[in-house]
């Protein structure tokens, strides 16, 4: 009925999560407020690993992308999974760090790290670099050698690769800020020269084609891109490298007219085109990592607001304000990203509606959604906007200087707070 599975209707007709009321949990935490089910999070990391190790004999990880929702909590649970996970920031890295994430499970992304986010990597003895340029490679060599230590490293690399999806989420085509493209010979050539350095041990390739991707094909064709890119530089240079990281960019619904696949689709047919290549190339089959972020949390998590105002516009359109907006979710003002929108006390109403959800900020563009079916609402109303996830908390700013919402933690009918709602004092607090 919803777009995602861990959201129902009680027999009080209110909408619940994870099998909490989600207008209790608005009395009891306030709104606006993010909620999200442990359960599924968890299952969803149960399906991809369960998936690399049918796929891949176990010889492989799954990385659990954390931009998509950093917060210490869910690299609690990706831990008691036994999952990797990635960052892309030393704020990600710390924050995983300061709660006893395993270091050799993690690997650090980025197109333009600072050199103390190389030295903080180096010195914990985290999992994989993953070096995005030669000016990079350059200072991460001598900040191993510094150390005393060897950096293991996969070179992220554009495998030219024009993904459908929206042009800021595509990253795998030649002009991209990310890695070094192939086309060019660049990716080669940072291959030949990582071999050469005393403190770098290159470990393998990587890619990521983009986000929010329903096609098989995409991640086919660049499993096959960089297959022939690791049969290359095994003629060229008598090293067969020895991991693949696939990225993440799997697409989940946020529509009732979204169809993504099954992860477990994805994977078995980038497993059948890894191994059939690998066969065709003369390669062993590579230790495959994958990264999925959004898939793993986006549909698991909602965002509760109250109605305020409700302004009908005759003719043109009727406004129904919330005490959130862009400054909890942004992804409307960015990408103009889909979302359903359900009255969360009058759940069983039929949504007869067509509204346009604003937020409270100074800012016209601040819309959480616009032309959505809604039920009749009015002041003092929860609304829920379901899958939102991924790239929502991890989004947030203080615009406006507005405080970010908590996060709520549902699991088996019991809710709990793992981030703190910010206070006034909190947004004022690095002012002098
Ligand atoms: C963002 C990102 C991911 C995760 O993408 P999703 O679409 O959330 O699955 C994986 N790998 C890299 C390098 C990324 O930048």
């Amino acid at each position: 009925m919803y777009v995602s599975d861990c959201i129902s209707v009680n027999g009080r007709g209110n909408l619940t999560v994870g099998g909490c009321d989600t207008v209790e949990i608005a009395k009891e935490f306030g709104t606006p407020a993010y909620v999200f089910d442990e359960n599924e999070i968890r299952k969803n990391i149960r399906e991809f690993r369960k998936s690399i190790d049918e796929n891949y004999g176990g010889k492989g990880l799954v990385h659990y992308a954390s931009k998509a929702f950093s917060c210490k909590e869910i690299y609690r649970i990706c831990a008691s999974e036994k999952i990797g996970i990635d960052v892309v920031s030393g704020g990600e890295l710390y924050t995983a760090l300061s709660v006893g994430f395993p270091a050799e499970k993690i690997d650090f992304h980025g197109n333009n790290k600072t050199y103390e986010e190389l030295e903080t990597a180096v010195e914990n003895n985290i999992g994989r670099i993953i070096v995005d340029n030669i000016t990079e490679l350059e200072t991460l060599n001598s900040i191993a050698a510094k150390h005393g230590k060897t950096a293991g490293i996969m070179f992220r690399i554009k495998p030219g690769i024009d993904a459908h999806t929206h042009d800021f989420v595509k990253t795998g085509q030649i002009d991209s800020k990310f890695g070094f493209a192939l086309e060019t010979g660049e990716a080669m050539e940072a291959v030949k020269i990582a071999l050469e350095m005393s403190n770098i041990k290159l470990c393998g390739l990587h890619c990521h084609i983009g986000s929010q991707i329903f096609d098989i094909d995409p991640f086919e064709l660049a499993a096959k891109v960089m297959l022939e890119l690791f049969a290359d530089v095994k003629s060229q240079t008598g090293i067969e490298l020895e991991e693949l990281n696939l990225g993440g960019g799997f697409g989940i619904k946020y529509l009732e007219s979204d169809n993504p696949k099954p992860f477990g689709e994805y994977m078995k047919a980038v497993s059948k085109t890894v191994h059939g290549y690998c066969e065709k190339l003369g390669l062993k089959v590579p230790f495959i990592h994958i990264e999925p972020g959004r898939s793993i949390v986006g549909a698991a998590g909602i965002t509760l607001y109250t109605v305020g105002a409700v302004k009908e516009i005759p003719d043109i359109r009727t406004y129904v304000s919330v005490d959130g907006g862009m400054a909890d979710n942004p992804r409307y003002a960015l990408y103009k990203s889909d979302y359903e929108v359900v009255c969360a006390n009058k759940a069983t109403e039929e949504r007869t509606e067509t509204v346009t959800v604003a937020g409270k900020c100074c800012e016209s563009g601040d819309l959480i959604q616009e032309n959505t079916k809604l039920q009749s609402v009015e002041a003092g109303d929860i609304l829920a906007v379901l899958s939102t996830g991924a790239y929502n908390y991890s989004m947030a700013s203080n615009y406006n200087r507005i405080p970010k919402p908590p996060v709520i933690m549902v699991k088996d009918g019991e809710a709990r707070i793992i981030v703190k709602r910010e206070t006034y004092e909190h947004v004022s607090e690095c002012d002098i």
